[in-house]
């Protein structure tokens, strides 16, 4: 997940129905059929899951796959085969435009005090320009918000500037904190290239005081070639022993280096497959995550979770024999991380090609226990999705909020669309988001298979009540 689309999340409970009498009324409610067909869904997802062995090959034998890599081409066949040996109604690529930037070497930092070298774990962020050949080395100016940065103004002149606001710990929606710190990483390097800094550096985002850089995308937007600096996050540990110096040692320095650089764009692919829909072929609903990745890690939360999740909805409706009333797609969406090109072309043919979206779901917050659902639907639904959450609730999916659906599925947003976004518990996903972390060993295969199971049977109710 790339900035926080999440909106401030409202608990759903105390809304009760307003609905206005000329709107469209919904009477149905579940019934004990529901009730079956969601426990059936749950115990073959828990006892004949696929998407954990499928995340073993997509995170160890394929890996990290930024955009325009030759993993993201594996990935992309792998998605197109493995759907298509499942027997999918139909299954094809989509072709699409990516970004293609390159990290380059493994990138180099330090600084020095009284003679001693203080060796700083540092990734390039996606997107940034390299530095010279023999790297960048100078006095630091620490700063909390692009704010005091830009007010410093010529003072930033031939400094590395650094960019240090941590966390809120005390915040229990963990991509709050995350929304609240991250446009340091976003816009650190561009709001302060006018000033003359030699480079941004900026504290890693996430809560875990350790020792690994987390990447990330970060824009220039249309800043003057002279304007764009260099920029790189380093780690929290990093972060706070460079901050207890500087209080000691204004003067010390700081040096970096990186090789990163932005190649032409480079061809990609959605991959999509498709169950048809019994009763009503020409009405989709969409269920996706991000095929591409970051490249540290192996991409196992980040978003591999949300790839074998949503494939795997598909393949339970087929196991248990469930022929959807509507047409039900799996996407595997390419390029969320730096371009969201995949989530705009799928949104643009739909548009071209005249689809009737009647819902989409995306998973793209971690492959951890579920905890529930965000949805921006029409209020004509608001008593019904209610009346699923009694249902799913022993479940453990008791968190029902209005929000947004995710970043992929955002441009497919209409009057007539409802989005939902799956929401498993995130106390741990910022300790692993795009970082070296974020591997395959990190994810529970129970937990997986929970999250599995609860996005088949929201499909399941979708499928079932919604036109
Ligand atoms: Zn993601």
């Amino acid at each position: 997940m790339r900035y926080t689309i999440i909106a401030i999340s409202l608990l759903f409970g105390f809304f009760s129905c307003q609905q206005n009498n000329t709107k469209k009324q919904i009477h149905q409610t579940v019934n004990k059929t529901d009730s079956i067909a969601v426990k059936q869904l749950f115990d073959t997802a828990l006892s004949n899951g696929q998407c954990y062995q499928w995340l073993d090959v997509l995170s160890n034998d394929i890996g990290g796959r930024l955009s325009g890599s030759p993993q993201a081409q594996q990935a992309v066949e792998w998605g197109e085969k493995l759907m298509n040996d499942l027997g999918f109604d139909k299954v094809w690529l989509q072709p699409v435009m990516v970004p293609h930037w390159v990290r380059g070497e493994k990138e180099e930092a330090y600084f020095t005090v009284n003679n001693t070298k203080y060796n700083v774990p540092i990734c390039a962020l996606g997107g940034s320009i390299a530095t010279p050949e023999n790297g960048i080395s100078g006095e630091v100016i620490e700063v909390k918000s692009l704010e005091e940065a830009e007010s410093m103004g010529e003072k930033l002149r031939g400094k590395i500037v650094f960019f240090n606001r941590p966390f809120d710990d005390t915040l229990l929606l963990t991509f709050r904190a995350y929304g609240g710190c991250v446009d340091q990483r976003g816009s650190g390097a561009r709001v302060t290239g006018k000033f003359g800094v030699l480079g941004a550096i900026v504290r890693s985002m996430t809560h875990s005081i350790d020792d690994y850089p987390h990447t990330g995308a970060m824009g220039y937007r249309d800043i003057p070639e002279n304007e764009k600096v260099p920029t790189a996050a380093i780690s929290t540990r990093a972060a706070n022993l460079l901050s207890e110096q500087l209080k000691e040692n204004p003067n010390l320095k700081f040096y970096f280096k990186q090789s990163c650089k932005t190649l032409p764009d480079a061809p990609s692919f959605n991959v999509i497959g498709e169950l048809t829909g019994s009763k009503y072929p020409d009405k989709f609903i969409t269920i996706g995550g991000h095929l591409d990745s970051w490249d540290l890690g192996d991409g196992a939360h980040d978003d591999g979770a949300g790839i074998v999740q949503s494939i795997e909805v598909l393949r339970l409706f087929k196991l248990n024999n469930i022929k959807p009333r509507h047409t039900l797609r799996a996407v595997l969406f390419m390029n969320e991380e730096n371009g969201l090109r995949g989530g705009r072309k799928y949104a643009e043919e739909a548009k071209k090609n005249n689809e009737n979206h009647i819902a989409a779901l995306e998973s793209d917050s971690g492959g951890f226990t579920p905890r529930g659902f965000t949805f921006d639907a029409d209020s004509t639904y608001l008593e019904l999705i209610m009346s699923w959450k009694n249902l799913l609730s022993p479940y453990g999916l008791h968190d029902f909020s209005k929000g947004g659906g995710g970043a992929d599925i955002g441009p497919l947003k209409s009057d007539t669309i409802s989005l939902f976004g799956y929401r498993p518990d995130t106390q741990r996903y910022f300790d692993y988001h795009h970082a070296a972390t974020d591997t395959f060993d990190k994810v529970n295969k129970r937990e997986l298979e929970l999250g599995a199971a609860s996005m088949t049977s929201l499909i399941y109710l979708i499928d079932s009540y919604l036109d």
